[in-house]
């Protein structure tokens, strides 16, 4: 089996050069899913993960735009279009100085087999642009994004490719590029998801990628008899995923010791209450500030500069920043901690050594792919409500969202248990897998 996986590895790898965050995607998937495969005669000799790991369509830009000194700027812009099987593509845009194809093309994959998981028709998509709003002010991020969607707009469309928020971009970015295609297009359709509520956005969308997060960690600690109440839970980031995430963590009962940004993080060890959190949800989205600030309002808090929070002792952990963040020894001091459950909100933010150490200490294990898959499923909804002309109530959407989840997770338990311990990631490859190569394999050789 090792000599298949290789062989399918190495191949990938000689049409994929100088992706190492792509490899690492597509090299997990494989581990799980070509066993899988060479099991199940209708899979086989059909080339199909091969043909899942080429994107349908790559589109990259040159994006100009004028800063407040008039100075011209140039950054580039990418939608890469996945998979179309079972529906549009459909995933977040990122705005990062740190975006390049390779981390486009891992997120677009990724997306692939979590949507599939959320059991709505969407395919996978991924795009973005290598610029960081961080320290520019509303018009240089309004110029920026105008520019940005005067050539994605060729490219997107209600039932071609849905685009969303992501690292980077929120409200206020979904908004200015809404706003450029509604006037290039001269239609007001659901073409991005996380729009206000007002102009065609969904109840509960903001919260969803988070709240999904620790609903999905409810329901593994729930195979083990546990919820969160009285838990001690450490999160890593701060955005849109982190916020929501401790905010779900603290309304059932959980204590919230940490949250962080790229310049490290804060311990707050009389926990981070609905108050404190609010403090943090102004901060950053509002005065767009550091959580290093949180100090100088609660006093009793600490601040690690440069560091991450793995080492403080948890019961659950929720990676909410970005990928590759939690690594080996992080994962070894979490589970000399006690730490019994991680739950991923950002995307492949465990690194392979680290995953092995989550699997061989028998911990609760989400990858990001099942375990935030919330977001875009909420997305999902968002666009079923804009076709339908019609909004549901926040209570029909968050019910429908712990559906949801509750389906993922027995989605990964059906294909991920293995004895009495679940293999989640595993889980999560094959269901994924098994139904976008279904469709595929319908649709004859496109
Ligand atoms: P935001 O931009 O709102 O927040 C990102 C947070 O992560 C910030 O606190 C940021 O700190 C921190 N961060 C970013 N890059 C790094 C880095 N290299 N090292 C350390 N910290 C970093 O993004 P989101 O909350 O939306 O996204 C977070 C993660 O969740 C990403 O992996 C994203 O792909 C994933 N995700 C998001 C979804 C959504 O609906 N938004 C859906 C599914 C997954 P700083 O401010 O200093 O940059």
């Amino acid at each position: 089996m090792k000599k298949i996986i290789d062989q399918f590895i190495t191949e990938v790898q000689q049409r994929n050069q100088h992706e190492p965050e792509f490899m690492q995607a597509v090299h997990e998937v494989a581990e799980n899913v070509i066993p899988y495969i060479v099991k199940h005669d209708i899979y086989h000799g059909k080339n199909i993960l091969m043909r899942m790991a080429e994107p349908e369509r790559v589109v990259s830009f040159r994006v100009p735009w004028i800063d407040d000194t008039g100075e011209i700027r140039v950054n580039r812009g990418f939608r890469i279009e996945m998979n179309s099987a079972i529906g549009p593509y459909k995933g977040g845009l990122r705005f990062h100085e740190s975006v390049n194809l390779s981390i486009l093309k891992f997120l677009a994959f990724e997306q692939v087999f979590k949507n599939a998981l959320t059991t709505l028709p969407m395919g996978g998509g991924k795009g973005g642009a290598d610029f960081s709003p961080k320290g520019k002010s509303d018009g240089e991020v309004m110029r920026f994004c105008q520019s940005f969607m005067t050539e994605l707009f060729r490219h997107i469309g209600p039932n071609r490719d849905i685009p969303a928020g992501d690292i980077g971009v929120g409200g206020r970015e979904i908004g200015y590029m809404f706003g450029q295609y509604k006037r290039l297009k001269n239609e007001f359709t659901g073409v991005l998801t996380g729009k206000g509520i007002s102009w065609g956005g969904s109840m509960i969308r903001p919260e969803a990628t988070g709240y999904g997060a620790v609903y999905f960690a409810e329901n593994m600690l729930a195979t083990r008899d546990e919820g969160l109440q009285n838990k001690k839970v450490v999160i890593s980031g701060s955005g849109n995923v982190a916020q929501y995430a401790a905010e779900k963590c603290i309304q059932l009962g959980a204590k919230v010791l940490t949250l962080s940004d790229s310049s490290g993080y804060v311990m707050d060890p009389d926990g981070i209450d609905a108050e404190k959190l609010a403090f943090v949800i102004d901060l950053k989205n509002v005065k767009r500030g550091r959580i290093s600030a949180y100090v100088d309002a609660y006093p009793s808090a600490s601040f690690f500069k440069g560091e991450r929070p793995w080492s403080v002792p948890c019961d659950v952990a929720f990676p909410c920043a970005t990928q590759n963040e939690l690594e080996e020894n992080d994962a070894k001091q979490l589970a000399a901690n006690g730490c019994v459950c991680v739950s991923e909100g950002a995307n492949m933010p465990s690194t392979p050594a680290a995953i092995k150490l989550f699997h061989a200490h028998q911990m609760l294990y989400a990858p990001g792919k099942a375990s935030n898959a919330g977001g875009v499923a909420v997305s999902g909804l968002e666009m079923a409500q804009n076709s339908l002309r019609y909004s549901w109530t926040r209570n029909e959407v968050d019910d429908r969202l712990k559906n949801i989840m509750a389906d993922i997770h027995s989605a990964c338990v059906t294909y991920g248990k293995n004895g009495s311990h679940v293999n989640y990631e595993k889980g999560a490859n094959i269901a994924g897998f098994v139904k976008v190569a279904d469709a595929m394999l319908a649709q004859g050789v496109v």
